[in-house]
Protein backbone atom coordinates (compact mmCIF):
# COMPACT_ATOMS: atom_id res chain seq x y z
CA UNK A 1 0.00 0.00 0.00
CA UNK A 2 1.57 3.03 -1.10
CA UNK A 3 -0.97 5.71 0.57
CA UNK A 4 -0.50 6.08 4.02
CA UNK A 5 -3.65 4.93 6.20
CA UNK A 6 -4.60 8.53 7.66
CA UNK A 7 -6.09 8.84 11.23
CA UNK A 8 -7.61 11.60 12.99
CA UNK A 9 -7.54 12.03 16.33
CA UNK A 10 -10.09 14.55 17.08
CA UNK A 11 -10.14 16.66 20.10
CA UNK A 12 -6.91 15.16 21.65
CA UNK A 13 -7.24 18.23 23.67
CA UNK A 14 -9.67 18.09 25.51
CA UNK A 15 -11.10 14.48 25.29
CA UNK A 16 -8.27 12.06 27.00
CA UNK A 17 -9.63 10.81 30.05
CA UNK A 18 -7.15 7.50 31.13
CA UNK A 19 -5.05 7.51 28.57
CA UNK A 20 -7.69 6.98 26.18
CA UNK A 21 -4.61 8.49 23.67
CA UNK A 22 -2.75 5.11 24.02
CA UNK A 23 -5.60 3.87 21.41
CA UNK A 24 -3.93 5.83 19.02
CA UNK A 25 -0.33 4.55 19.71
CA UNK A 26 -2.10 0.73 19.16
CA UNK A 27 -3.17 1.46 15.94
CA UNK A 28 -0.47 3.04 14.81
CA UNK A 29 1.90 0.39 16.53
CA UNK A 30 -0.12 -2.47 14.93
CA UNK A 31 0.13 -1.25 11.60
CA UNK A 32 3.99 -0.41 11.78
CA UNK A 33 4.58 -3.95 12.62
CA UNK A 34 3.24 -5.03 9.22
CA UNK A 35 4.68 -2.43 7.51
CA UNK A 36 1.69 -0.76 6.80
CA UNK A 37 2.40 3.22 6.14
CA UNK A 38 -0.13 5.45 8.61
CA UNK A 39 -0.29 8.95 9.45
CA UNK A 40 -1.51 10.49 12.78
CA UNK A 41 -3.01 14.01 12.38
CA UNK A 42 -4.04 15.34 15.62
CA UNK A 43 -7.11 18.09 14.93
CA UNK A 44 -7.73 20.00 17.91
CA UNK A 45 -10.27 23.00 19.01
CA UNK A 46 -10.35 25.86 16.58
CA UNK A 47 -8.63 23.90 13.62
CA UNK A 48 -10.47 22.75 10.20
CA UNK A 49 -11.65 19.22 10.10
CA UNK A 50 -11.43 17.80 6.70
CA UNK A 51 -13.05 14.52 7.07
CA UNK A 52 -12.21 13.49 3.42
CA UNK A 53 -8.81 13.58 4.36
CA UNK A 54 -9.11 10.71 6.73
CA UNK A 55 -9.49 7.04 6.71
CA UNK A 56 -10.38 6.02 10.63
CA UNK A 57 -11.18 8.85 13.47
CA UNK A 58 -10.83 8.77 16.90
CA UNK A 59 -12.06 10.61 19.61
CA UNK A 60 -11.33 9.73 23.06
CA UNK A 61 -13.92 10.71 26.56
CA UNK A 62 -14.47 13.57 28.45
CA UNK A 63 -15.95 14.78 31.52
CA UNK A 64 -19.62 16.80 31.44
CA UNK A 65 -17.29 19.94 31.53
CA UNK A 66 -15.16 18.89 28.56
CA UNK A 67 -18.54 17.95 26.21
CA UNK A 68 -19.82 21.38 26.81
CA UNK A 69 -16.98 22.93 26.26
CA UNK A 70 -16.17 21.75 22.88
CA UNK A 71 -20.22 22.28 21.63
CA UNK A 72 -19.18 25.55 19.71
CA UNK A 73 -16.10 24.42 17.93
CA UNK A 74 -18.16 21.11 17.41
CA UNK A 75 -21.09 23.06 15.79
CA UNK A 76 -18.84 25.29 13.56
CA UNK A 77 -18.81 22.68 11.18
CA UNK A 78 -16.72 19.33 12.84
CA UNK A 79 -20.46 17.88 13.32
CA UNK A 80 -21.35 17.88 9.89
CA UNK A 81 -18.17 16.76 8.19
CA UNK A 82 -17.82 14.04 10.72
CA UNK A 83 -21.61 12.62 9.90
CA UNK A 84 -20.86 12.78 6.44
CA UNK A 85 -17.87 10.65 7.12
CA UNK A 86 -20.05 7.96 8.94
CA UNK A 87 -22.57 7.44 6.04
CA UNK A 88 -19.43 7.20 3.95
CA UNK A 89 -18.00 4.35 5.38
CA UNK A 90 -15.15 5.65 7.56
CA UNK A 91 -14.06 4.20 10.38
CA UNK A 92 -14.78 5.55 13.71
CA UNK A 93 -13.98 4.44 17.41
CA UNK A 94 -15.20 6.22 19.87
CA UNK A 95 -14.94 6.47 24.06
CA UNK A 96 -17.57 7.23 26.78
CA UNK A 97 -17.77 11.12 26.14
CA UNK A 98 -16.65 10.83 22.45
CA UNK A 99 -19.20 8.06 21.85
CA UNK A 100 -21.71 10.22 23.96
CA UNK A 101 -21.42 12.49 21.29
CA UNK A 102 -22.43 10.77 18.46
CA UNK A 103 -25.57 10.36 19.55
CA UNK A 104 -28.86 12.80 19.89
CA UNK A 105 -28.44 14.24 23.18
CA UNK A 106 -27.10 13.87 26.79
CA UNK A 107 -28.35 14.89 29.76
CA UNK A 108 -26.11 15.60 32.86
CA UNK A 109 -27.54 14.08 36.34
CA UNK A 110 -28.78 17.64 37.47
CA UNK A 111 -31.01 17.95 34.28
CA UNK A 112 -29.14 20.37 32.17
CA UNK A 113 -29.55 19.09 28.14
CA UNK A 114 -26.56 18.83 25.98
CA UNK A 115 -27.47 18.16 22.24
CA UNK A 116 -24.99 16.39 20.49
CA UNK A 117 -24.07 15.56 16.67
CA UNK A 118 -27.21 13.25 16.35
CA UNK A 119 -25.18 11.31 13.83
CA UNK A 120 -26.22 7.57 15.13
CA UNK A 121 -29.40 7.02 17.19
CA UNK A 122 -29.27 6.84 20.60
CA UNK A 123 -29.53 9.37 23.86
CA UNK A 124 -28.17 9.09 26.96
CA UNK A 125 -29.49 10.20 30.30
CA UNK A 126 -27.09 10.47 33.44
CA UNK A 127 -27.59 9.21 37.13
CA UNK A 128 -26.31 10.52 40.00
CA UNK A 129 -24.27 7.10 40.78
CA UNK A 130 -21.77 6.85 38.39
CA UNK A 131 -20.81 3.35 36.77
CA UNK A 132 -17.26 2.39 37.94
CA UNK A 133 -14.97 -0.76 37.43
CA UNK A 134 -13.84 -3.30 35.43
CA UNK A 135 -16.27 -5.01 33.08
CA UNK A 136 -16.47 -7.52 30.12
CA UNK A 137 -19.21 -7.65 27.19
CA UNK A 138 -19.20 -9.81 24.42
CA UNK A 139 -17.55 -8.56 20.64
CA UNK A 140 -20.89 -9.12 18.94
CA UNK A 141 -18.81 -8.72 15.18
CA UNK A 142 -16.65 -12.00 16.67
CA UNK A 143 -18.67 -14.56 18.32
CA UNK A 144 -16.59 -16.09 20.98
CA UNK A 145 -14.78 -13.13 21.44
CA UNK A 146 -14.85 -11.08 25.05
CA UNK A 147 -13.72 -7.39 25.58
CA UNK A 148 -12.32 -6.35 28.73
CA UNK A 149 -12.52 -2.54 29.60
CA UNK A 150 -12.66 -0.05 32.27
CA UNK A 151 -15.81 2.44 32.63
CA UNK A 152 -16.50 5.17 34.48
CA UNK A 153 -19.76 6.88 33.42
CA UNK A 154 -22.77 8.67 35.48
CA UNK A 155 -24.46 8.35 31.64
CA UNK A 156 -26.89 5.93 30.54
CA UNK A 157 -27.31 5.47 26.98
CA UNK A 158 -29.82 3.82 25.25
CA UNK A 159 -30.27 2.53 21.36
CA UNK A 160 -32.64 3.18 19.45
CA UNK A 161 -33.69 2.27 15.81
CA UNK A 162 -31.37 1.43 12.91
CA UNK A 163 -27.92 0.89 15.23
CA UNK A 164 -27.17 -2.30 17.57
CA UNK A 165 -25.05 -2.91 20.55
CA UNK A 166 -21.24 -3.77 19.85
CA UNK A 167 -22.08 -6.38 22.76
CA UNK A 168 -23.31 -8.15 25.81
CA UNK A 169 -22.13 -7.10 29.18
CA UNK A 170 -20.76 -10.16 30.94
CA UNK A 171 -19.98 -8.14 34.42
CA UNK A 172 -20.12 -4.33 34.97
CA UNK A 173 -22.76 -2.23 33.55
CA UNK A 174 -22.19 -0.83 29.96
CA UNK A 175 -24.68 1.33 27.94
CA UNK A 176 -27.05 1.50 31.05
CA UNK A 177 -26.96 -1.38 33.71
CA UNK A 178 -30.68 -2.17 32.46
CA UNK A 179 -30.93 -4.02 29.07
CA UNK A 180 -27.19 -5.69 28.83
CA UNK A 181 -26.42 -3.58 25.90
CA UNK A 182 -22.77 -2.41 25.89
CA UNK A 183 -21.94 0.42 23.32
CA UNK A 184 -22.62 0.89 19.50
CA UNK A 185 -22.27 -0.31 16.44
CA UNK A 186 -23.33 1.35 12.64
CA UNK A 187 -21.43 1.05 9.83
CA UNK A 188 -18.00 1.54 10.47
CA UNK A 189 -18.65 3.07 13.64
CA UNK A 190 -17.60 1.41 16.86
CA UNK A 191 -18.55 3.18 19.91
CA UNK A 192 -17.98 1.84 23.77
CA UNK A 193 -17.68 3.07 27.37
CA UNK A 194 -14.37 0.78 27.67
CA UNK A 195 -12.17 3.73 28.24
CA UNK A 196 -8.29 3.48 28.14
CA UNK A 197 -5.99 0.67 27.13
CA UNK A 198 -8.99 -0.48 25.02
CA UNK A 199 -7.10 -1.77 22.46
CA UNK A 200 -3.50 -2.88 23.86
CA UNK A 201 -5.75 -5.24 26.01
CA UNK A 202 -8.30 -6.54 23.08
CA UNK A 203 -6.31 -7.28 20.01
CA UNK A 204 -8.81 -8.82 18.19
CA UNK A 205 -10.86 -5.53 18.64
CA UNK A 206 -7.82 -3.32 17.04
CA UNK A 207 -7.66 -5.15 14.48
CA UNK A 208 -11.44 -5.47 13.48
CA UNK A 209 -11.08 -1.28 13.56
CA UNK A 210 -8.14 -1.80 11.12
CA UNK A 211 -9.34 -4.20 9.21
CA UNK A 212 -12.92 -2.04 8.56
CA UNK A 213 -10.63 1.09 7.52
CA UNK A 214 -8.23 -0.81 5.29
CA UNK A 215 -11.14 -3.07 3.58
CA UNK A 216 -12.62 0.42 2.96
CA UNK A 217 -10.04 1.90 1.52
CA UNK A 218 -8.21 -0.21 -0.28
CA UNK A 219 -10.82 -3.29 -1.19
CA UNK A 220 -8.40 -5.86 1.06
CA UNK A 221 -9.09 -5.58 4.97
CA UNK A 222 -7.02 -9.02 5.64
CA UNK A 223 -5.02 -8.35 7.96
CA UNK A 224 -1.61 -10.46 8.88
CA UNK A 225 -1.61 -12.29 12.37
CA UNK A 226 0.50 -10.50 15.12
CA UNK A 227 2.02 -12.90 17.66
CA UNK A 228 -0.01 -11.00 20.89
CA UNK A 229 1.53 -12.96 23.39
CA UNK A 230 1.45 -10.48 26.18
CA UNK A 231 -1.64 -8.93 24.78
CA UNK A 232 -3.37 -12.13 25.00
CA UNK A 233 -2.07 -12.87 28.85
CA UNK A 234 -3.26 -9.11 29.51
CA UNK A 235 -6.83 -10.15 28.46
CA UNK A 236 -7.22 -13.31 29.40
CA UNK A 237 -5.55 -12.45 33.20
CA UNK A 238 -8.32 -9.77 33.35
CA UNK A 239 -11.00 -12.06 31.68
CA UNK A 240 -10.48 -14.91 34.14
CA UNK A 241 -10.67 -12.46 37.33
CA UNK A 242 -13.79 -10.80 36.66
CA UNK A 243 -15.65 -14.06 35.40
CA UNK A 244 -14.21 -16.71 37.53
N1 LIG B 1 -19.44 12.80 31.04
C1 LIG B 1 -19.82 11.52 30.67
C2 LIG B 1 -20.45 10.69 31.77
O1 LIG B 1 -20.10 10.80 32.93
C3 LIG B 1 -18.62 10.82 30.06
C4 LIG B 1 -17.59 10.48 31.08
C5 LIG B 1 -16.38 9.83 30.48
O2 LIG B 1 -16.01 10.04 29.32
N2 LIG B 1 -15.72 9.08 31.34
O3 LIG B 1 -21.32 9.91 31.45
Amino acid sequence: MEQPLKICHLYPDILNLYGDRGNVLCLSRRLEWRHIPVEVDRVCVGEPLKAADYDLFFIGGGQDFDQEVLLPDLFSGKDKELKAAIEDGKTVLAICGGYQMLGQYYKTWDGKQIDFTGALNFYTEGVKKRMIGNYVFTFDDKPGVNIIGFENHSGKTYLQNGVRPMGKVLKGYGNNGEDGTEGVRYKNVYGTYSHGCLLPKNPTVADAILSAALERKTGHGTLPPLPDHFEKQAHDTMEKRLLG
